[in-house]
């Protein structure tokens, strides 16, 4: 049952959620139980008023958006990827940094119609207009470096953070898109309604980044 000025906080699954667990840490909310070999999807933390939920990364917009979670923490890439409605953005939690990039391998020699294999199709299309490139886009849901290596593609566009796995797929990187890092999101209509109690954790956040 919701009890009155419960705050959700969905935290994407994956990469950020480690990172984002130990921001938590430090200020002081923690679960009450170990996340880890628990299936479960919610969890109680030890302010009875906080609640934690954890989603897959693209979902996590949704769940924000909607108001079903008051407050997120995700990358950037996600917000431009799947959108921001009814969300605010107060925080660059400057965790889980990588960059976006275009990359191809070193004797890639496109033909008329250059294809580009991504999981992100919004950002790379915004990036192809940007440079008034015409392209394919290919979507794709993981390990886009196969995609060059295979003739699927000649460019992919995917995040990076120290680079080796490009190098260990003898790909290069042509340009960096953008840079990426976790940011701490808020329903619109939350902050309106519920503005001391989630106040008080943007205030926290801002005293650890
Ligand atoms: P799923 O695998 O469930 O589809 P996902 O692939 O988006 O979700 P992760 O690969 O864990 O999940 O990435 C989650 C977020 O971690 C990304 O949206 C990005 O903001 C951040 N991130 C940080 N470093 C990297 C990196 N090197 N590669 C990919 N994502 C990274
Ligand atoms: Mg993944």
């Amino acid at each position: 049952m919701k009890i009155k000025d419960e705050i959700i906080i969905a935290i994407s699954k994956g990469r950020i959620l480690e990172e984002g667990l130990v921001l938590l840490d430090q200020l002081g909310i923690k679960t009450l139980e170990s996340m880890q070999d628990s299936r479960k999807l919610i969890y109680d933390t030890n302010n009875e008023k906080i609640k934690l939920v954890i989603v897959r990364a693209a979902d996590v917009p949704t769940y924000v958006g909607n108001g079903a979670a008051d407050i997120g923490i995700v990358g950037k890439d996600t917000l431009i990827e799947y959108g921001s409605n009814n969300i605010y953005i107060p925080l660059d939690l400057n965790i889980s940094k990588c960059r976006m990039v275009l990359a191809s391998l070193p004797d890639c020699t496109p033909g008329p119609k250059i294809k580009v294999a991504t999981k992100y199709v919004k950002c790379a299309n915004n990036y192809f207009i940007k440079k008034k490139k015409q392209v394919d886009i290919i979507k794709l849901y993981g390990s886009m470096e196969l995609a060059p290596i295979l003739g699927l593609s000649d460019y992919i566009v995917d995040l990076v953070d120290s680079g080796e796995t490009l190098k260990a797929n003898g790909l290069k990187e042509i340009d960096s898109i953008f840079d990426v890092s976790a940011q701490l999101i808020t329903n619109k209509a939350s902050m309106k309604i519920k503005t001391k109690s989630i106040e008080v954790i943007i205030n926290a956040f801002e005293k650890f980044i």
